[in-house]
Protein backbone atom coordinates (compact mmCIF):
# COMPACT_ATOMS: atom_id res chain seq x y z
CA UNK A 1 0.00 0.00 0.00
CA UNK A 2 1.37 3.54 -1.40
CA UNK A 3 0.78 6.41 0.74
CA UNK A 4 1.33 10.05 -0.61
CA UNK A 5 3.24 12.54 2.35
CA UNK A 6 0.46 15.26 2.04
CA UNK A 7 1.57 18.64 2.75
CA UNK A 8 -1.46 19.99 4.84
CA UNK A 9 -3.58 23.00 2.79
CA UNK A 10 -3.41 25.71 5.44
CA UNK A 11 -0.43 27.76 5.39
CA UNK A 12 -0.45 28.60 9.19
CA UNK A 13 -0.37 24.60 9.93
CA UNK A 14 2.83 24.72 7.93
CA UNK A 15 4.29 27.45 9.73
CA UNK A 16 3.36 25.97 12.97
CA UNK A 17 4.96 23.02 12.37
CA UNK A 18 8.60 24.63 11.67
CA UNK A 19 8.90 25.47 14.86
CA UNK A 20 11.68 23.50 15.71
CA UNK A 21 10.48 21.83 19.53
CA UNK A 22 6.70 22.53 21.05
CA UNK A 23 7.14 23.95 24.57
CA UNK A 24 5.05 23.97 27.73
CA UNK A 25 2.77 26.44 28.81
CA UNK A 26 3.11 27.29 32.76
CA UNK A 27 1.96 30.12 34.48
CA UNK A 28 1.09 32.33 30.79
CA UNK A 29 4.88 31.53 30.04
CA UNK A 30 5.89 29.13 26.94
CA UNK A 31 8.72 27.03 28.96
CA UNK A 32 11.19 24.73 27.91
CA UNK A 33 11.20 21.23 30.25
CA UNK A 34 13.84 22.25 33.37
CA UNK A 35 15.67 18.98 32.06
CA UNK A 36 15.20 20.13 28.13
CA UNK A 37 13.95 16.68 26.95
CA UNK A 38 11.84 16.29 23.90
CA UNK A 39 9.94 13.32 22.46
CA UNK A 40 9.25 13.10 18.66
CA UNK A 41 5.69 13.09 17.38
CA UNK A 42 5.22 10.85 14.53
CA UNK A 43 2.56 11.13 11.38
CA UNK A 44 1.02 7.43 11.66
CA UNK A 45 -0.10 7.47 7.80
CA UNK A 46 3.76 7.83 6.90
CA UNK A 47 6.06 7.51 9.80
CA UNK A 48 7.59 10.53 9.72
CA UNK A 49 8.54 12.96 12.24
CA UNK A 50 6.31 15.98 12.68
CA UNK A 51 7.25 17.61 15.89
CA UNK A 52 9.45 17.62 18.85
CA UNK A 53 7.39 18.19 21.89
CA UNK A 54 8.91 18.85 25.17
CA UNK A 55 8.93 15.62 27.40
CA UNK A 56 8.54 17.13 30.76
CA UNK A 57 9.15 15.79 34.26
CA UNK A 58 7.74 15.55 38.08
CA UNK A 59 9.98 19.06 38.57
CA UNK A 60 7.74 20.51 35.70
CA UNK A 61 4.86 18.93 36.84
CA UNK A 62 5.20 20.77 40.16
CA UNK A 63 5.68 24.17 38.39
CA UNK A 64 2.34 23.63 36.67
CA UNK A 65 0.48 22.44 39.43
CA UNK A 66 2.08 25.63 41.53
CA UNK A 67 0.77 28.26 38.77
CA UNK A 68 -2.54 26.55 38.53
CA UNK A 69 -2.61 26.38 42.30
CA UNK A 70 -1.33 30.02 42.56
CA UNK A 71 -4.54 31.19 39.72
CA UNK A 72 -6.70 29.15 42.11
CA UNK A 73 -5.61 30.61 45.55
CA UNK A 74 -5.19 34.66 45.02
CA UNK A 75 -8.98 33.98 44.09
CA UNK A 76 -8.98 36.73 40.99
CA UNK A 77 -10.42 33.74 38.51
CA UNK A 78 -12.94 32.42 40.52
CA UNK A 79 -14.26 35.39 42.18
CA UNK A 80 -14.70 36.66 38.48
CA UNK A 81 -18.35 37.22 37.59
CA UNK A 82 -20.11 34.39 35.94
CA UNK A 83 -21.02 36.21 32.97
CA UNK A 84 -17.70 37.88 32.53
CA UNK A 85 -16.19 34.01 32.55
CA UNK A 86 -18.78 32.81 30.07
CA UNK A 87 -18.08 35.44 27.97
CA UNK A 88 -14.37 34.25 28.27
CA UNK A 89 -15.36 30.71 27.16
CA UNK A 90 -17.76 31.61 24.63
CA UNK A 91 -14.82 33.40 23.15
CA UNK A 92 -12.90 30.25 23.22
CA UNK A 93 -15.51 28.59 21.12
CA UNK A 94 -15.61 31.23 18.75
CA UNK A 95 -11.36 30.79 18.38
CA UNK A 96 -12.00 27.29 17.70
CA UNK A 97 -14.44 28.00 14.70
CA UNK A 98 -12.13 30.40 13.63
CA UNK A 99 -9.28 28.12 12.93
CA UNK A 100 -11.62 24.88 12.80
CA UNK A 101 -9.90 24.08 9.34
CA UNK A 102 -6.21 24.22 10.75
CA UNK A 103 -7.08 22.55 14.11
CA UNK A 104 -8.67 19.79 11.84
CA UNK A 105 -5.17 19.26 9.77
CA UNK A 106 -3.10 19.52 12.33
CA UNK A 107 -5.55 16.86 14.05
CA UNK A 108 -4.89 14.44 11.03
CA UNK A 109 -1.70 14.75 10.84
CA UNK A 110 -0.88 13.79 14.44
CA UNK A 111 -3.10 11.38 14.85
CA UNK A 112 -3.93 10.12 11.45
CA UNK A 113 -8.02 10.58 11.53
CA UNK A 114 -9.30 11.19 7.82
CA UNK A 115 -10.32 15.04 8.14
CA UNK A 116 -14.07 14.80 7.59
CA UNK A 117 -13.70 13.28 11.18
CA UNK A 118 -12.27 16.37 12.92
CA UNK A 119 -13.70 19.03 10.16
CA UNK A 120 -17.38 17.90 10.77
CA UNK A 121 -17.55 15.75 13.81
CA UNK A 122 -15.08 16.51 16.69
CA UNK A 123 -13.63 19.91 16.01
CA UNK A 124 -17.40 21.30 16.32
CA UNK A 125 -18.25 19.45 19.36
CA UNK A 126 -15.40 20.72 21.03
CA UNK A 127 -16.54 24.58 20.73
CA UNK A 128 -20.02 23.19 21.53
CA UNK A 129 -18.41 21.94 24.43
CA UNK A 130 -17.13 25.60 25.06
CA UNK A 131 -20.83 27.57 24.33
CA UNK A 132 -22.46 24.87 26.69
CA UNK A 133 -20.78 25.26 29.66
CA UNK A 134 -20.31 29.13 28.70
CA UNK A 135 -24.26 28.59 29.16
CA UNK A 136 -23.75 27.09 32.79
CA UNK A 137 -21.37 29.80 34.37
CA UNK A 138 -24.77 32.08 35.54
CA UNK A 139 -26.37 28.55 36.52
CA UNK A 140 -24.46 27.95 39.41
CA UNK A 141 -26.21 27.68 42.04
CA UNK A 142 -27.50 26.50 45.49
CA UNK A 143 -30.53 25.70 47.60
CA UNK A 144 -32.16 26.86 50.80
CA UNK A 145 -33.32 23.86 52.94
CA UNK A 146 -35.48 24.70 55.79
CA UNK A 147 -34.08 23.09 58.96
CA UNK A 148 -35.90 20.91 61.33
CA UNK A 149 -33.16 20.79 63.99
CA UNK A 150 -34.66 21.01 67.30
CA UNK A 151 -32.03 21.92 69.46
CA UNK A 152 -31.68 24.87 68.25
CA UNK A 153 -31.78 27.82 71.43
CA UNK A 154 -35.01 28.99 72.40
CA UNK A 155 -36.77 32.06 70.40
CA UNK A 156 -33.38 31.86 67.67
CA UNK A 157 -34.30 30.32 64.54
CA UNK A 158 -31.63 28.25 61.86
CA UNK A 159 -31.09 29.35 58.63
CA UNK A 160 -29.33 27.21 56.18
CA UNK A 161 -28.38 27.42 52.60
CA UNK A 162 -25.74 25.72 50.21
CA UNK A 163 -23.79 27.26 48.00
CA UNK A 164 -21.34 25.60 45.01
CA UNK A 165 -17.58 26.66 44.93
CA UNK A 166 -14.92 25.32 42.57
CA UNK A 167 -13.21 22.18 43.74
CA UNK A 168 -9.81 23.92 43.02
CA UNK A 169 -6.72 22.42 40.81
CA UNK A 170 -7.84 20.16 38.20
CA UNK A 171 -5.39 17.75 36.63
CA UNK A 172 -7.09 16.53 33.36
CA UNK A 173 -5.30 13.65 31.29
CA UNK A 174 -6.44 12.48 27.93
CA UNK A 175 -6.47 9.89 25.71
CA UNK A 176 -5.07 9.92 22.16
CA UNK A 177 -8.20 8.72 20.07
CA UNK A 178 -9.94 11.96 19.62
CA UNK A 179 -7.71 14.54 21.64
CA UNK A 180 -9.48 17.77 20.78
CA UNK A 181 -12.80 17.35 21.95
CA UNK A 182 -11.34 15.22 25.20
CA UNK A 183 -9.76 18.30 26.43
CA UNK A 184 -12.32 20.41 25.46
CA UNK A 185 -14.79 17.86 27.78
CA UNK A 186 -12.80 18.58 30.51
CA UNK A 187 -11.84 22.51 30.22
CA UNK A 188 -15.04 23.60 29.69
CA UNK A 189 -17.13 22.28 32.71
CA UNK A 190 -13.63 23.08 35.02
CA UNK A 191 -13.45 26.50 33.79
CA UNK A 192 -16.95 27.35 33.96
CA UNK A 193 -16.97 25.98 37.48
CA UNK A 194 -14.00 28.20 38.20
CA UNK A 195 -11.40 25.60 38.39
CA UNK A 196 -7.72 25.88 37.27
CA UNK A 197 -6.30 23.18 35.19
CA UNK A 198 -3.38 21.25 34.37
CA UNK A 199 -4.05 19.41 30.88
CA UNK A 200 -1.83 16.43 30.21
CA UNK A 201 -2.18 15.59 26.77
CA UNK A 202 -1.70 11.84 25.31
CA UNK A 203 2.02 11.84 24.23
CA UNK A 204 1.07 10.49 21.08
CA UNK A 205 -0.96 13.36 19.89
CA UNK A 206 -0.44 16.46 21.83
CA UNK A 207 -0.27 19.12 18.95
CA UNK A 208 -3.67 20.47 18.98
CA UNK A 209 -3.07 20.61 22.99
CA UNK A 210 -0.88 22.88 22.61
CA UNK A 211 -2.38 25.16 19.29
CA UNK A 212 -5.44 25.05 21.84
CA UNK A 213 -3.40 26.56 24.47
CA UNK A 214 -2.23 29.27 21.87
CA UNK A 215 -5.73 30.05 21.12
CA UNK A 216 -6.56 30.24 25.22
CA UNK A 217 -3.86 32.86 25.82
CA UNK A 218 -5.35 34.71 22.37
CA UNK A 219 -9.05 34.51 24.46
CA UNK A 220 -7.65 36.16 27.24
CA UNK A 221 -7.61 33.15 30.02
CA UNK A 222 -5.66 34.70 32.98
CA UNK A 223 -2.03 33.20 33.87
CA UNK A 224 -1.85 30.02 35.34
CA UNK A 225 -5.48 29.26 34.90
CA UNK A 226 -4.70 26.61 32.18
CA UNK A 227 -1.14 24.77 32.48
CA UNK A 228 -0.02 22.43 29.40
CA UNK A 229 2.34 19.83 30.35
CA UNK A 230 3.34 17.50 27.66
CA UNK A 231 5.11 14.00 27.84
CA UNK A 232 5.01 10.24 28.83
CA UNK A 233 2.29 9.23 30.77
CA UNK A 234 4.18 7.18 33.35
CA UNK A 235 6.16 10.35 34.34
CA UNK A 236 3.51 13.39 33.73
CA UNK A 237 0.10 11.57 34.28
CA UNK A 238 1.62 9.59 37.28
CA UNK A 239 2.82 12.93 39.16
CA UNK A 240 -0.20 14.69 38.58
CA UNK A 241 -2.39 11.86 39.96
CA UNK A 242 -0.53 11.64 42.89
CA UNK A 243 0.41 15.49 42.97
CA UNK A 244 -0.68 16.57 46.82
CA UNK A 245 -1.92 20.34 45.63
CA UNK A 246 -3.92 18.80 42.85
CA UNK A 247 -7.65 18.47 44.12
CA UNK A 248 -9.13 16.92 41.36
CA UNK A 249 -8.51 14.48 38.40
CA UNK A 250 -10.44 14.45 35.24
CA UNK A 251 -9.24 11.15 33.00
CA UNK A 252 -10.00 9.82 29.96
CA UNK A 253 -8.21 6.60 29.13
CA UNK A 254 -7.65 2.64 29.45
CA UNK A 255 -9.39 1.10 32.30
CA UNK A 256 -5.82 -0.25 33.52
CA UNK A 257 -4.45 3.21 33.66
CA UNK A 258 -7.69 4.52 35.30
CA UNK A 259 -6.55 1.77 37.73
CA UNK A 260 -2.94 3.24 38.37
CA UNK A 261 -4.49 7.12 38.42
CA UNK A 262 -6.89 6.07 41.81
CA UNK A 263 -3.61 4.75 42.99
CA UNK A 264 -1.87 7.80 42.74
CA UNK A 265 -4.96 9.89 44.10
CA UNK A 266 -5.33 8.30 47.13
CA UNK A 267 -2.69 10.04 49.11
CA UNK A 268 -4.56 12.94 49.30
CA UNK A 269 -7.80 11.71 48.42
CA UNK A 270 -8.21 13.63 45.44
CA UNK A 271 -11.28 13.72 43.97
CA UNK A 272 -11.60 12.01 40.76
CA UNK A 273 -14.06 11.10 37.35
CA UNK A 274 -12.85 8.55 35.18
CA UNK A 275 -13.90 7.78 31.82
CA UNK A 276 -13.33 4.58 30.57
CA UNK A 277 -12.94 1.63 27.90
CA UNK A 278 -15.89 -0.03 26.41
CA UNK A 279 -16.71 -3.06 24.29
CA UNK A 280 -20.07 -1.98 23.16
CA UNK A 281 -22.63 -4.08 21.97
CA UNK A 282 -24.47 -3.27 19.01
CA UNK A 283 -28.03 -5.11 18.79
CA UNK A 284 -30.30 -6.06 15.86
CA UNK A 285 -33.60 -7.46 16.37
CA UNK A 286 -35.18 -9.61 13.38
CA UNK A 287 -37.87 -6.58 12.33
CA UNK A 288 -35.27 -3.55 12.10
CA UNK A 289 -34.75 -1.61 9.01
CA UNK A 290 -31.94 -3.46 7.73
CA UNK A 291 -30.58 -1.12 5.76
CA UNK A 292 -30.44 1.62 8.53
CA UNK A 293 -29.07 -1.33 10.61
CA UNK A 294 -26.49 -2.82 8.29
CA UNK A 295 -24.83 0.56 7.60
CA UNK A 296 -25.79 1.93 11.34
CA UNK A 297 -23.57 -1.33 12.33
CA UNK A 298 -20.07 -0.79 10.12
CA UNK A 299 -20.20 2.92 11.18
CA UNK A 300 -20.68 1.87 14.68
CA UNK A 301 -17.19 0.37 14.29
CA UNK A 302 -15.46 1.41 11.63
CA UNK A 303 -15.60 5.22 12.57
CA UNK A 304 -12.41 7.22 12.88
CA UNK A 305 -11.21 3.40 13.04
CA UNK A 306 -12.55 1.97 15.31
CA UNK A 307 -10.68 4.48 17.81
CA UNK A 308 -13.96 5.00 19.60
CA UNK A 309 -15.20 4.86 23.48
CA UNK A 310 -18.14 3.39 22.39
CA UNK A 311 -17.37 1.74 19.35
CA UNK A 312 -19.90 -1.56 18.49
CA UNK A 313 -17.56 -4.02 18.47
CA UNK A 314 -19.56 -6.77 19.41
CA UNK A 315 -22.52 -7.13 16.89
CA UNK A 316 -25.38 -9.62 17.61
CA UNK A 317 -27.71 -10.22 14.88
CA UNK A 318 -30.95 -12.22 15.49
CA UNK A 319 -30.78 -15.72 13.44
CA UNK A 320 -32.90 -15.02 10.71
CA UNK A 321 -31.15 -12.55 9.34
CA UNK A 322 -27.52 -13.20 10.49
CA UNK A 323 -25.82 -13.87 6.98
CA UNK A 324 -27.51 -10.69 5.46
CA UNK A 325 -26.16 -8.58 8.05
CA UNK A 326 -23.26 -10.33 8.20
CA UNK A 327 -22.86 -10.26 4.56
CA UNK A 328 -24.15 -6.08 4.59
CA UNK A 329 -21.58 -4.96 7.25
CA UNK A 330 -18.68 -6.97 5.26
CA UNK A 331 -20.05 -5.47 1.73
CA UNK A 332 -19.63 -2.07 3.37
CA UNK A 333 -15.50 -3.33 5.07
CA UNK A 334 -14.54 -4.17 1.71
CA UNK A 335 -15.52 -0.78 0.34
CA UNK A 336 -14.36 1.69 2.39
CA UNK A 337 -11.29 3.41 1.32
CA UNK A 338 -7.72 3.44 3.61
CA UNK A 339 -5.35 6.29 2.99
CA UNK A 340 -3.65 9.42 4.40
CA UNK A 341 -6.18 11.45 6.29
CA UNK A 342 -5.48 14.67 4.44
CA UNK A 343 -6.67 12.97 1.30
CA UNK A 344 -10.29 13.86 0.26
CA UNK A 345 -10.75 10.19 -1.02
CA UNK A 346 -9.82 8.81 2.41
CA UNK A 347 -12.58 6.61 4.40
CA UNK A 348 -10.06 5.82 7.01
CA UNK A 349 -6.54 7.07 8.18
CA UNK A 350 -4.63 4.57 9.87
CA UNK A 351 -4.31 3.97 13.47
CA UNK A 352 -2.64 6.12 15.34
CA UNK A 353 0.39 4.41 15.87
CA UNK A 354 2.47 1.29 15.09
CA UNK A 355 2.26 -0.10 18.30
CA UNK A 356 -1.16 -0.04 18.22
CA UNK A 357 -1.82 -1.34 14.86
CA UNK A 358 0.34 -4.42 16.09
CA UNK A 359 -2.26 -4.74 19.16
CA UNK A 360 -5.11 -4.70 17.03
CA UNK A 361 -3.69 -7.15 14.71
CA UNK A 362 -2.35 -10.29 17.72
CA UNK A 363 -6.22 -9.91 18.71
CA UNK A 364 -7.17 -10.45 14.89
CA UNK A 365 -4.51 -13.16 14.80
CA UNK A 366 -4.86 -14.35 18.13
CA UNK A 367 -8.83 -14.91 17.36
CA UNK A 368 -8.26 -16.28 13.95
CA UNK A 369 -5.88 -19.04 15.36
CA UNK A 370 -8.60 -20.18 18.08
CA UNK A 371 -10.48 -21.35 15.43
CA UNK A 372 -12.85 -18.19 14.91
CA UNK A 373 -13.85 -16.93 11.03
CA UNK A 374 -12.17 -14.14 9.46
CA UNK A 375 -14.82 -12.97 7.15
CA UNK A 376 -13.12 -10.16 5.73
CA UNK A 377 -10.16 -7.64 6.60
CA UNK A 378 -7.28 -8.46 9.03
CA UNK A 379 -4.57 -6.98 7.00
CA UNK A 380 -2.06 -4.91 8.32
CA UNK A 381 -0.66 -2.74 5.91
CA UNK A 382 0.93 0.55 4.89
CA UNK A 383 4.54 2.24 4.43
CA UNK A 384 4.84 2.65 8.96
CA UNK A 385 2.36 -0.83 9.26
CA UNK A 386 -0.41 1.75 10.59
CA UNK A 387 -3.26 0.41 8.63
CA UNK A 388 -5.69 -2.12 9.37
CA UNK A 389 -8.59 -3.58 7.11
CA UNK A 390 -12.03 -3.44 8.03
CA UNK A 391 -12.39 -6.47 9.70
CA UNK A 392 -15.49 -8.46 10.55
CA UNK A 393 -15.16 -11.84 12.36
CA UNK A 394 -17.76 -14.62 13.17
CA UNK A 395 -17.63 -17.81 15.29
CA UNK A 396 -14.93 -16.42 17.55
CA UNK A 397 -15.21 -17.83 21.18
CA UNK A 398 -17.72 -15.89 23.66
CA UNK A 399 -14.91 -16.15 26.26
CA UNK A 400 -12.11 -15.10 24.38
CA UNK A 401 -10.05 -11.87 24.05
CA UNK A 402 -11.68 -10.50 20.78
CA UNK A 403 -15.05 -10.90 22.26
CA UNK A 404 -13.89 -9.38 25.73
CA UNK A 405 -11.10 -7.02 25.41
CA UNK A 406 -11.63 -3.86 24.69
CA UNK A 407 -9.27 -3.88 20.86
CA UNK A 408 -9.71 -0.27 19.90
CA UNK A 409 -9.32 -0.83 16.20
CA UNK A 410 -11.67 -1.79 13.05
CA UNK A 411 -12.64 -5.10 14.48
CA UNK A 412 -16.09 -6.27 14.92
CA UNK A 413 -16.98 -9.98 16.26
CA UNK A 414 -20.90 -10.86 14.98
CA UNK A 415 -23.09 -13.65 17.02
CA UNK A 416 -26.57 -14.90 16.14
CA UNK A 417 -29.54 -15.31 18.58
CA UNK A 418 -32.44 -16.72 19.02
CA UNK A 419 -34.38 -14.49 22.00
CA UNK A 420 -34.61 -11.38 24.01
CA UNK A 421 -33.20 -12.67 27.08
CA UNK A 422 -30.18 -14.55 25.11
CA UNK A 423 -29.00 -11.09 23.57
CA UNK A 424 -29.63 -9.46 27.04
CA UNK A 425 -27.50 -11.73 28.59
CA UNK A 426 -24.67 -11.74 25.98
CA UNK A 427 -24.75 -7.84 25.92
CA UNK A 428 -24.16 -7.79 29.75
CA UNK A 429 -21.76 -10.42 29.81
CA UNK A 430 -18.73 -8.18 29.65
CA UNK A 431 -17.01 -5.89 32.58
CA UNK A 432 -17.17 -3.04 30.64
CA UNK A 433 -20.91 -0.60 30.64
CA UNK A 434 -19.80 2.61 28.02
CA UNK A 435 -22.41 2.09 25.61
CA UNK A 436 -25.05 -0.05 23.30
CA UNK A 437 -27.24 0.63 20.09
CA UNK A 438 -30.48 -1.49 19.70
CA UNK A 439 -31.96 -1.44 15.97
CA UNK A 440 -35.75 -2.35 15.94
CA UNK A 441 -39.20 -1.13 15.27
CA UNK A 442 -40.55 -2.78 17.59
CA UNK A 443 -41.06 -0.16 20.60
CA UNK A 444 -41.65 -2.41 23.45
CA UNK A 445 -37.95 -4.20 22.35
CA UNK A 446 -36.63 -0.93 22.05
CA UNK A 447 -37.70 -0.22 25.49
CA UNK A 448 -36.95 -3.52 27.06
CA UNK A 449 -33.53 -3.91 25.90
CA UNK A 450 -32.83 -0.09 26.66
CA UNK A 451 -33.74 -1.41 30.20
CA UNK A 452 -32.14 -4.32 30.18
CA UNK A 453 -28.86 -3.41 29.04
CA UNK A 454 -26.54 -2.57 31.32
CA UNK A 455 -24.54 0.55 29.96
CA UNK A 456 -24.71 4.36 30.35
CA UNK A 457 -25.67 5.22 26.98
CA UNK A 458 -28.02 3.12 24.49
CA UNK A 459 -29.14 4.35 21.33
CA UNK A 460 -31.89 3.27 19.56
CA UNK A 461 -32.01 2.74 16.11
CA UNK A 462 -28.50 5.11 15.67
CA UNK A 463 -25.02 4.72 17.18
CA UNK A 464 -22.52 7.25 18.32
CA UNK A 465 -24.71 10.24 18.31
CA UNK A 466 -23.06 12.12 20.65
CA UNK A 467 -24.84 15.68 21.77
CA UNK A 468 -22.64 18.13 24.38
CA UNK A 469 -26.46 18.29 25.90
CA UNK A 470 -26.27 14.35 26.63
CA UNK A 471 -24.32 13.03 29.38
CA UNK A 472 -21.77 10.51 28.02
CA UNK A 473 -20.11 7.84 31.06
CA UNK A 474 -20.16 3.98 31.84
CA UNK A 475 -21.39 1.90 34.26
CA UNK A 476 -19.38 -1.28 35.77
CA UNK A 477 -15.70 -0.59 34.92
CA UNK A 478 -16.19 1.83 31.93
CA UNK A 479 -15.99 4.34 34.84
CA UNK A 480 -16.96 6.72 37.52
CA UNK A 481 -19.28 10.04 36.75
CA UNK A 482 -20.45 11.56 33.30
CA UNK A 483 -19.02 14.26 30.94
CA UNK A 484 -21.47 16.56 28.68
CA UNK A 485 -24.75 17.10 29.85
CA UNK A 486 -25.46 19.88 32.79
CA UNK A 487 -24.60 17.25 35.76
CA UNK A 488 -21.05 17.61 34.24
CA UNK A 489 -20.08 20.84 35.82
CA UNK A 490 -20.90 19.50 38.97
CA UNK A 491 -17.70 16.82 38.76
CA UNK A 492 -15.89 20.42 39.14
CA UNK A 493 -18.03 21.44 42.19
CA UNK A 494 -18.17 21.35 45.85
CA UNK A 495 -21.04 21.90 47.94
CA UNK A 496 -21.00 23.95 50.69
CA UNK A 497 -23.66 24.10 53.68
CA UNK A 498 -23.84 26.68 55.66
CA UNK A 499 -26.49 26.46 58.90
CA UNK A 500 -26.72 29.98 61.08
CA UNK A 501 -28.39 30.51 63.87
CA UNK A 502 -30.17 33.82 63.89
P1 LIG B 1 -4.18 5.34 28.09
O1 LIG B 1 -4.88 4.96 29.33
O2 LIG B 1 -2.99 4.59 27.69
O3 LIG B 1 -3.68 6.87 28.20
C1 LIG B 1 -4.57 7.92 28.48
C2 LIG B 1 -3.79 9.06 29.10
O4 LIG B 1 -3.24 8.62 30.34
C3 LIG B 1 -2.60 9.52 28.27
O5 LIG B 1 -2.48 10.93 28.40
C4 LIG B 1 -1.44 8.83 28.94
O6 LIG B 1 -0.22 9.50 28.76
C5 LIG B 1 -1.86 8.87 30.39
N1 LIG B 1 -1.22 7.86 31.23
C6 LIG B 1 -0.67 6.68 30.86
N2 LIG B 1 -0.17 6.04 31.93
C7 LIG B 1 -0.44 6.81 33.00
C8 LIG B 1 -0.21 6.67 34.40
N3 LIG B 1 0.43 5.61 34.91
N4 LIG B 1 -0.64 7.65 35.22
C9 LIG B 1 -1.30 8.71 34.74
N5 LIG B 1 -1.54 8.92 33.42
C10 LIG B 1 -1.12 7.97 32.56
O7 LIG B 1 -5.29 5.39 27.00
P2 LIG B 1 -5.07 5.64 25.45
O8 LIG B 1 -4.47 4.40 24.94
O9 LIG B 1 -4.41 6.95 25.22
O10 LIG B 1 -6.59 5.82 24.94
C11 LIG B 1 -7.36 4.77 24.62
C12 LIG B 1 -8.28 4.42 25.77
O11 LIG B 1 -9.08 5.53 26.14
C13 LIG B 1 -9.27 3.34 25.40
O12 LIG B 1 -9.35 2.39 26.44
C14 LIG B 1 -10.59 4.08 25.27
O13 LIG B 1 -11.73 3.32 25.48
C15 LIG B 1 -10.43 5.14 26.28
N6 LIG B 1 -11.36 6.25 26.00
C16 LIG B 1 -12.47 6.38 26.78
C17 LIG B 1 -13.39 7.38 26.52
C18 LIG B 1 -14.63 7.54 27.36
O14 LIG B 1 -15.25 8.59 27.30
N7 LIG B 1 -15.00 6.56 28.14
C19 LIG B 1 -13.16 8.26 25.47
C20 LIG B 1 -12.01 8.11 24.69
C21 LIG B 1 -11.11 7.09 24.98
Amino acid sequence: MQIENIAPAQETVREWLKKPRHQLLIGGQWVDPAVGRTLSTINPATGEVLAQIAAADAGDVDRAVAAARKAFDDGQWRSMTPAIRARLLWRIADLIDAHIDELSELETLDQGKALYVGRWAEIPMAAEQFRFFAGLCTKVTGDTIPSSINYQPAGKRVAAYTTKEPVGVVAAITPWNSPLIMHAMKLAPALAAGCTVVLKPAEETSLTALRLAELLVEAGVPAGVVNVVTGLGSVVGAALAAHPQVDKVAFTGSTQTGRAILDGAKGNLKKVTLELGGKSPVVIMPDADLDAAIAGAANAIFFNGGQVCVAGSRLYVHRSIFDKVVEGVAEIARGIRLGHGLSPDTQMGPLVSKRQADRVKAYIDAAVADGATLVTGGGQKGPAGTFIEPTLITNADPKSAIVCEEVFGPVVVAAPFDDVAEVVAAANDTEFGLAASVWTQDLSAAHRLSSDIRAGTVWVNCHSFWDVALPIGGFKQSGWGRESGAGAIENYLEIKTVCMVL
